[in-house]
């Protein structure tokens, strides 16, 4: 068993990851920003280290700074949360060369999956259908690209290998605008990630996101949670996600889901992870896999009862998974909705002082936050200040469930996305279930 973790986040991901650290009774040391003294985490924890300052290139995702805190702390572990480091292979790499564990899969590991084009061959070689596309990186061969174009059909997707964080993607529907893509593309790519590689796919026209949850111990067992219907977002980015996908029936969900466990076994996988599909017409289409726990980890823990972030202490401390795929049982239905601060209209941030906060409760209701009222969201960080999410026995009492938590959530002094929420759960095209990805842009008039 890890006996002290260092949790190198911030905001609900390090509460919920101090949650399961006391429960099972392990340390925790939780590291801040010089804007985040008071945070409820750094309270929580048993010891609190400030790593630098606001921006978090001189904090969040200042390694040498993060791995000294384990070193005064003693600590024996690393958690990197989401975000901020959780998929950097270097940083992994230097936590394990420092002599402490890094909670999540091996460098080269997220090295492998971090590239898009290297974790399409992986999954390819594991048997894991992918979107049809240029499978290498696209060279600066002009004609070589337009007929690779031709032969997948317009319209196509240029994406970037390193990319992440739905940025580094263009959509092409003609020969005429496919260098100049390719080209603006490779620039972003390079100036975002340091990477300029780019790839070419089929740009699916109505897909929904399906994405899979695996968890593998380091003994060779790995087991699927099911899967989460994401296709509520927004420039790519996720806004409401649910559990189980509507539709998606028993034979489908256990084909997907032994053919995810498979590639695990094949490329060695250790941690928790997400295969992150497109489904059209039926069909399921590979675009990434995400080798960290998720924003929306608590809908799965809510239909399956497992305690996605213990399993992961657990695992990372050597111990064998603690249940098998026969224990993996879907019960009822749930579904995330993310609170940012931001303007619902303009999607503009919006940091500043909450004046009050009343968190929603009852029967069902779970609220993943880090907020208080007189708390000051920081601009520095990602405007998310928490998850509402809402549990019942099946899926129209679980949207309605959510919709009355949605309206009976307080939050005065900064604008946040409650009002966009509260529409969507109002329309019925939602409320039927299986709207695809840009559901929200075009009902909402976004493009
Ligand atoms: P990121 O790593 O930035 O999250 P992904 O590859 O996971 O990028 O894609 C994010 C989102 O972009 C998907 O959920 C989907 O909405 C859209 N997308 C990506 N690839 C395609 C594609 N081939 N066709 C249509 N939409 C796509």
């Amino acid at each position: 068993m890890l006996d002290k973790v260092l949790i190198a986040n911030r905001g609900e991901i390090a509460l919920r990851i101090i949650r399961a650290c006391q429960q099972l009774e392990i340390k925790t040391v939780a590291v801040y920003s010089e804007v985040d003294a008071n945070l409820k985490h750094v309270l929580l924890a048993d010891e609190a280290v400030c790593i630098g300052k606001a921006p978090s290139s001189e904090s969040y995702l200042n390694m040498p700074s993060i791995i000294a805190a384990a070193e005064v702390t003693d600590s024996v572990a690393i958690h990197p949360g989401y975000g901020f480091l959780s998929e950097n292979a270097d940083f992994a790499e230097r936590v394990e060369q420092s002599g402490f564990t890094f909670i999540g899969p091996k460098s080269e590991t997220i090295q492998k999956m971090g590239d898009k084009i290297s974790a399409k061959k992986a999954m390819i070689a594991a048997g894991i259908p992918c979107v049809p596309g240029s499978d290498e990186s696209l060279s600066n061969d002009k004609k070589k690209n337009i007929a690779l174009a031709k032969k997948i059909g317009y319209p196509v997707i240029i994406k970037a290998s390193a990319g992440g964080g739905g940025r580094g993607m263009r959509v092409v529907h003609t020969d005429a605008s496919l260098h100049t893509a390719i080209d603006v593309t490779k620039s972003e790519a390079l100036a975002a990630f340091g990477n300029e590689e780019v790839y070419m796919e089929k740009f699916l026209s109505h897909p929904r996101h399906i994405e899979f949850q695996i968890v593998a111990d380091k003994k060779g067992n790995v087991v699927h949670l099911g899967e989460r219907d994401c296709s509520m977002q927004r420039r790519h980015q996720k806004i409401i996600e649910e559990a189980p996908a509507p539709g998606i029936t028993p034979a489908e969900r256990n084909r997907m889901g032994s053919l995810c466990t498979k590639a695990c076994t094949k490329i060695g996988y250790q941690g928790v992870g997400t295969f992150e599909f497109l489904y059209q017409d039926g069909e399921f289409y590979f675009i990434e896999m995400n080798t960290r726990l998720q924003v929306e980890h608590p809908i799965t823990e809510m239909i399956t009862g497992k305690d996605i972030v213990k399993e992961q202490l657990l695992i990372a401390g050597g111990n064998k998974l603690s249940f098998s795929q026969k224990d993996v049982v879907l019960t009822g239905h749930a579904f995330e909705c993310r609170l940012n601060a931001e303007d619902p209209k303009t999607f503009m941030p919006s940091p500043g002082k909450i004046n009050m906060w009343h968190p929603p409760g009852g029967l069902g209701i779970r609220v993943d936050s880090h907020i208080y009222t007189g708390y000051k969201v920081p601009p520095n960080y990602d405007s998310m200040i928490g998850k509402l999410i809402s549990y019942s026995q099946d899926r129209k009492s679980a949207l309605a469930q959510m919709a009355s938590a949605l309206n009976e959530t307080i939050i005065e002094g900064i604008k946040t996305n409650i009002p966009l929420h509260q529409e969507i759960f109002r329309h019925d095209a939602f409320k039927n279930g299986g709207t695809d990805i840009h559901y929200i842009e075009n009902r909402l008039g976004l493009k």
